[in-house]
């Protein structure tokens, strides 16, 4: 009791967090996630430029929000943005178990050349893929949409509204600072179902324009800000509401997965003759984690057993 009323009394407010909550009388339910040090923790691991930070930071908002409806605490979700010809060539965020990381590939001289890059710009002819596993039942589902619309938001509206058929708004914000991020996941869920199969779909359902209504005045600079508790940010959007329950909020950390087997095993798939492209004169093939940057020897005496 005493850590949390500290926490509250602390300056910033729901840094590293998800916090859901539902509007049961409208059928609705949503996430709201606040990034603080996670991003820097993962920003850290790289040089990006600033436009490469910021859609890294949208994207890793987005993967908390959708990672935070899994049900599965073990399970993990992906999301991965992949391009023809855009500036990026492949964007990769994940959730597991509260963990958040990812990596972003893109062509340095050709975002030096365009000074504000749309999200055309940056991703081309690309699309969004989104992947839920399921690790208690083996589960895995996945959604692809092309990436249209001007934000990585806007995409993933559509891919809810089309992959899903939830109806769902989406909105995502990064501070001048690039030290804070936050967004909003809310979505309508007539029958309280979580994405099944639906034989009759209306996306004009007066409860869900109503609300939709409401959390469109969300603003950038509110999502985004440290000092406004996620809790606030909801009464302001939704205090007109009967009724609004919100979930214990869920951690969010920095994690990565690599390890010295995993990398291990992946250099074992290569034929011996890659990997004697790929060996240094000590004997070792070094790799880089793409997501920590942690750097990896491995020694090629170690494989050709
Ligand atoms: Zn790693």
């Amino acid at each position: 009791m005493a850590s949390r009323q500290a926490k509250n009394a602390a300056p910033a407010a729901n840094l590293d967090e998800a916090v859901g909550f539902t509007l049961p009388a409208r059928s609705a339910r949503g996430r709201l996630v606040r990034l603080g040090p996670v991003l820097d923790e993962v920003l850290s691991a790289h040089d990006y430029p600033a436009p490469i930070a910021r859609i890294l930071s949208e994207a890793l908002v987005l993967t908390a929000l959708l990672g935070a409806t899994l049900k599965d605490a073990g399970g993990q979700l992906t999301l991965q943005a992949q391009t023809e010809r855009g500036i990026i060539d492949l964007l990769v965020c994940d959730y597991k178990g509260g963990e958040l990381r990812g990596y972003v590939r893109f062509d340095a001289g050709r975002l030096a050349e365009a000074s504000l890059p749309s999200l055309f710009d940056l991703f081309g002819k690309g699309y969004l893929a989104i992947t839920f596993d399921q690790i208690a039942t083996k589960e895995r589902y996945q959604g692809i949409v092309p990436l249209e619309g001007g934000s990585l938001a806007e995409a993933a509206q559509h891919y809810f509204g089309r992959s899903e058929q939830i109806p769902s708004l989406v909105r995502l914000a990064v501070d001048d600072t690039g030290h804070v991020a936050g967004g909003i996941l809310l979505q309508h869920l007539p029958e309280g179902e979580e994405g099944r199969d639906r034989i009759h779909t209306r996306l004009d359902h007066p409860e869900w324009e109503h609300v939709r209504a409401l959390a469109e005045t969300i603003r950038a600079h509110e999502l985004a800000d440290p000092n406004l508790p996620l809790e606030d940010l909801l009464w302001r959007l939704f205090h007109e509401e009967e009724e609004v329950r919100t979930l214990s909020p869920v951690p969010l950390v920095k994690g990565c997965r690599c390890s010295f087997d995993y990398i291990r095993a992946v250099i074992a798939r290569f034929s011996a003759e890659e990997r004697s492209h790929m060996v240094d004169d000590e004997g070792f093939i070094s790799v880089d984690c793409e997501f920590c940057s942690r750097p990896f020897a491995i020694p090629l005496g170690d494989l050709d057993g």
